[in-house]
């Protein structure tokens, strides 16, 4: 894993997929703006292609996986970042209206 270098918010994983919707994801950024760090088993993902949650899985080997949460875990995730998802459902709106014209 490496931060990437224009934004050290971001760092740099392999390619795994969103568990709800398939979309590759390569990278976790913190959502504070601060310098980024590898993703931890338990850390939240928010998906840049449907906006769910998701959960990261890092074994002892530091192979990364993205699972689906528990609903409990599902609801701690839309509890603490309300204001987060729904920034980025109006990302992900806009980019997709962008696509149809
Ligand atoms: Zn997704």
């Amino acid at each position: 894993m490496r931060r990437e270098p224009t934004d050290p918010s971001v760092v740099r994983h392999g390619r795994i997929c969103c568990p709800a919707c398939a979309k590759p994801v390569d990278s976790a950024g913190s959502p504070d703006g601060k310098p980024g760090r590898a993703p931890r088993s338990g850390d939240f993902s928010l998906c840049f292609g449907c906006a769910e949650p998701a959960v990261y899985e890092v074994d002892a080997l530091g192979r990364i996986a993205l699972r689906a949460p528990t609903p409990d875990e599902r609801a701690e995730c839309l509890a603490k970042n309300a204001g987060e998802i729904e920034k980025l459902k109006a990302f992900i709106a806009v980019c997709r209206r962008d696509l149809k014209t």
